[in-house]
Parts: structure tokens; sequence; C-alpha cells
């Protein structure tokens, strides 16, 4: 997708913080943090969102969670995190490629909202 910002970020075209990447999916840190510890998980390929997932997507969708739960393990989140997958405008999705939040080490006000 020529104007998306998070296949600009997974293709290296625009360098971000890398916090993990296999041939699938690639996590990065967010750049507005909502928690102590904030990154994203994103599969490579450009898919707008949930919705756009279909069966074919079975592997991808569980290997981005399990890759959340990997991350937050190396990333000191053993007391518990939240994973957050903005859906469409009504869900708060402000880039439309598919995204998983994972958030942690914030004890205050959480949820939030
Ligand atoms: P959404 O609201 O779509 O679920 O979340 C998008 C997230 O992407 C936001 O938390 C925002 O801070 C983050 N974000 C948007 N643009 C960039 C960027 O260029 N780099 C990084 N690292 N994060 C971004
Ligand atoms: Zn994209």
């Amino acid at each position: 997708m020529d104007n998306c910002i998070f296949c600009k970020l997974a293709s290296k075209e625009i360098p971000t913080n890398v916090v993990y990447e296999d041939d699938t999916v690639f996590s990065f840190l967010d750049a507005d943090p909502q928690a102590p510890v904030h990154f994203l998980v994103i599969p490579k390929k450009h898919v707008s969102c949930l919705d756009e997932c279909t069966e074919e997507d079975q592997e991808l969708l569980g290997h981005m969670l399990l890759t959340a739960k990997k991350l937050a393990a190396e990333q000191g989140l053993e007391n518990g995190y939240r994973i957050v997958i903005n859906t469409g405008d009504d869900g708060g999705q402000t880039v439309k490629h598919l995204h998983m939040h994972v958030m942690g080490k914030r004890s205050m006000n959480w949820p939030p909202g």
C-alpha cells in the first residue's frame, strides 16, 4: 500500500523503534505511548483492519497474538498487560493497517475511559 505509514515502517522506508520482526509480523514502539510500555504488533502485509481478515488470515492472526504474548514477557509485563485492536471509524482506528496495541506497567486509571 503506497501511502500507508505502517507499511513504510515495516519495510524500513521510515525508521522506527523496532521491537521485533520476522517473516510475517513487525513490532515497534508506539509514537504516542498511552502506558509506560506500549508497542504495536502488525502484519507485514497490508491488511486494513480486523474486518478485512478472512479464514486465510487465521494463522497470521494467531501468530500476531502469540508474538504479542512473547514480546510482553520480554518487556517485563509479568503482571499482565492489555491488548487492544481498534477496528473501523467507530472503533477509533486512526491508522488503517491492522495493528494490536500491547500496553502494560500502567496501574492507575486502568482501563482508560
Ligand atoms: P489506532 O488509533 O489506529 O488504534 O492507533 C494508531 C497508533 O499508531 C496510535 O497509538 C499512534 O500513536 C500510533 N502511530 C501513528 N503513527 C505512528 C508512527 O508513524 N510511528 C509510530 N511508532 N506510531 C505511530
Ligand atoms: Zn499498510
